[in-house]
């Protein structure tokens, strides 16, 4: 019988740190110089240097203490900290196992998303679902969460006001869910989890690391329904992360 996840998991998971910022995101400390062969500007995200780093205390944390999810929402209240508030139906927290050793993270509630106040409930929420059901999960085994937790208008890109106001909560959430991999589903949830402006095209498929957690960067599932032809890159990714679950293609074990 499948374990849930997380259930035999001492909590070492790294310990993420609560009032330690990023070695990037220090003050003083110069970001990480971009990689040699720097993309073209246009390809660069809209998450600019310019944006103001988060260097502040983790909201619903006490320092040094990890967090529940329940802290976390009620520290979140009736968020009037970005404009999307002014647009939104409900706020999109997250869903899933508070314990999950596996996380998605996505950009933005779209419109089924923000009139259920659920992530990923929508046409792309469809085929994240088939995504983790392939991998040998279900939604209650995994956490879901966004960048950003209100709808922008029109499904618009989140803007880096919003992303910055926004993503301490999402900090917030995967210091207390502790998971052993996230999978960051696009280049919002890729760029701002890693502070990097790698376009997701080249990012995607390699391992890397938040805060002692291995993150997996891929593209997001709408893109993929515009785009099939890439799905098959997308599933190359997430078995990587189904082998470090120790999970097989066609097993459900
Ligand atoms: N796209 C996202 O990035 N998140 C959702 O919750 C739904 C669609």
């Amino acid at each position: 019988m499948k374990q849930p996840l997380g259930a035999s998991r001492p909590l070492a998971a790294p310990p993420l740190a609560a009032s330690r910022p990023l070695a990037s995101e220090a003050p003083g400390v110069a970001p990480a110089p971009r990689a040699a062969s720097a993309p073209a500007p246009e390809m660069l995200l809209d998450v600019p240097r310019s944006v103001p780093r988060y260097n502040g205390a983790l909201p619903g944390v006490v320092e040094g203490e990890r967090p529940t999810l329940d802290q976390i929402r009620r520290e979140l209240g009736d968020c009037r900290r970005c404009k999307l508030c002014t647009g939104r139906k409900n706020i999109v927290f997250g869903s899933g196992n508070p314990r999950a050793d596996l996380v998605f993270v996505g950009e933005g509630p779209g419109e089924s998303e923000d009139l259920q106040g659920v992530p990923f409930v929508g046409a792309a929420g469809d085929l994240l679902t088939k995504m983790i059901g392939a991998m040998g999960f279900t939604r209650n085994d995994v956490y879901i969460a966004n960048v950003v937790k209100c709808r922008p208008p029109g499904n618009r890109n989140p803007e880096p006001d919003e992303i910055a106001a926004c993503e301490p909560f999402l900090r917030s959430q995967l210091l207390a869910i502790q998971p052993r991999v996230i999978v960051a589903l696009g280049k919002f949830a890729a760029q701002t989890l890693l502070r990097d402006t790698t376009p997701i095209t080249r990012m995607r498929g390699q391992w890397r690391e938040y805060e002692g957690i291995q993150l997996m960067p891929t593209f997001h599932p709408a893109y993929l329904l515009r785009n099939s032809a890439e799905k098959r890159k997308a599933w190359e990714d997430l078995q990587q992360v189904m082998k470090l679950f120790g999970k097989h293609p066609g097993s459900s074990a």
